[in-house]
């Protein structure tokens, strides 16, 4: 095993600064549009997907051909710098193939993943339906049912998904049921829900507080058939898995939650995207306003703040890295994944008020992008859990006790 190092290699500088031109050039100039819109901006994705940026071999190289973790993190940092909707809407399809890549099997990825993304002229959306309006963060009380039908080799699933993004207008959507009620979370499995599968139906749309341009719907399960093969890792091992539950073996648990400790540091890369975006704004922009016949940075109390978040960014990030790299090599200790998405939501979110406190009044009108960054960092308190089910996490991995 490598030493971690958050040192990154020439073929991160060069991804780095790839995303980075895109961001820039083609995402930066078209956020405030899509934000006011509140809509997918499939022109934008079919640019990404033109430069191979949205394709599921742009995704696989991140996931698989790092031996560090550091190269996931690094790209979706510049590509939230440019606009964390739009970069939702890139990664939305990101979260589907998390899920496939979790449970399913290597035929099922090979087969499903692509679908996620489509190809340039006709992409492609995917989504992860876990959420429901009834339960979030307390995923064992998900009700969405899904019942195996012997005779005819399929799933029928039935239920209601909320808050998923790309919800009702992905083209593979990636559904977490419940297949057998007397086991709590342990009695779940996900399955694809294939394009056009009939009985799948979007609810209602959300309108949202911050990322806006990226589409968040229910999703309706109505009698939903689906074949035998769309079960994620097949019959086979649920059936082997379930019986072990019911034997009261120890189940994967351990497993799963390297898995999520794994994706967190993505998901913090996100915000730390958004609070740099804000952090080096006002930076520029402090240099520049005068007020009382000085640039206002030459008072303290602007500088400090300044100082205080690039301290606080740095933070984020290096904790960032050190998760991703500790999840590729499964050696997580006490949560390190949690820490990093617990860190990198809180500084976006305070980085990006502070940033709004040193523009004044400019940084409350929608003329500048400090007061969309804001809006946008709330999210990262909430969504991939919450910042209060990041601390569970932590506080049972430091004690080794079940806080509640
Ligand atoms: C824009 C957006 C996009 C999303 N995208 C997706 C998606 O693609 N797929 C998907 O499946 N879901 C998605 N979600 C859902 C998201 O993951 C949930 O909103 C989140 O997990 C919180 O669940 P909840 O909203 O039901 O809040 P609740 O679980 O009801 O929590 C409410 C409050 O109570 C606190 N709380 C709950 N339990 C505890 C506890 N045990 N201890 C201490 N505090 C607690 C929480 O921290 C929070 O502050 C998305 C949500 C949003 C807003």
């Amino acid at each position: 095993m490598s030493e971690f190092s958050p040192q990154l290699n020439e073929d991160q500088i060069t991804l780095q600064k790839w995303v980075h031109d895109f961001a820039e050039d083609v995402i930066r100039p078209a956020a405030q549009e899509w934000d006011e819109r509140e809509e997918t901006p499939w022109p934008i994705i079919e640019q990404a997907a033109e430069i191979g940026l949205y394709s599921w071999e742009f995704m696989a190289e991140l996931m698989m051909n790092d031996p560090t973790g550091l190269s996931m993190p690094v790209a979706l940092e510049e590509l939230f710098w440019g606009d964390a909707g739009i970069g939702m809407s890139l990664m939305g399809s990101g979260l589907a193939v998390a899920g496939i890549a979790a449970a399913g099997t290597k035929e099922q990825i090979f087969e499903w993943v692509p679908q996620c993304y489509g190809t340039p002229g006709d992409v492609k959306l995917g989504a992860f339906a876990a959420s429901e309006p009834d339960a979030g963060s307390d995923v064992s009380a998900y009700r969405a049912r899904a019942v195996y039908d012997e005779a005819s080799d399929e799933w029928v699933i039935n239920g209601t998904k909320t808050w998923i993004s790309n919800g009702g207008i992905a083209n593979v959507h990636v559904v977490v049921a419940v297949v057998d009620p007397a086991l709590g979370s342990k009695g779940q499995a996900s399955f694809i829900v294939p394009p056009d599968t009939p009985g799948l139906s979007q609810g209602q749309k959300f309108s949202k507080h911050g990322i806006r341009a990226s589409h968040t719907a229910e999703v309706i399960l109505d009698d939903v058939r689906v074949p035998g093969s769309c079960l994620l890792g097949g019959k086979e091992k649920l059936d082997e898995r379930l019986a072990r539950v019911r034997e009261g073996k120890p189940g994967n648990s351990q497993a799963a939650m390297q898995t999520f400790e794994a994706t967190r540091p993505a998901v913090a890369a996100q915000a730390i995207g958004i609070a740099r975006a804000a952090y080096e704004y006002s930076l520029e922009y402090a240099k520049e306003r005068v007020a009382f016949g000085r640039p206002i940075i030459m008072n303290q109390s602007i500088a400090f703040m300044l100082a205080d978040m690039a301290t606080e960014i740095d933070a984020a990030r290096l904790l960032t890295y050190r998760s991703a790299w500790m999840g590729k090599h499964r050696a997580f200790t006490h949560a390190e994944g949690s820490m990093a998405k617990l860190k990198a939501g809180r500084v976006a979110v305070w980085a990006t008020e502070r940033a709004m406190q040193i523009l004044g009044g400019y940084g409350y009108v929608t003329d500048y992008p400090v007061e969309r960054w804001h809006r946008d960092a709330k999210i990262y308190d909430i969504f991939e859990g919450t910042e209060q089910i990041q601390q569970l996490v932590i506080s049972r991995a430091i004690s080794g006790l079940r806080i509640e």
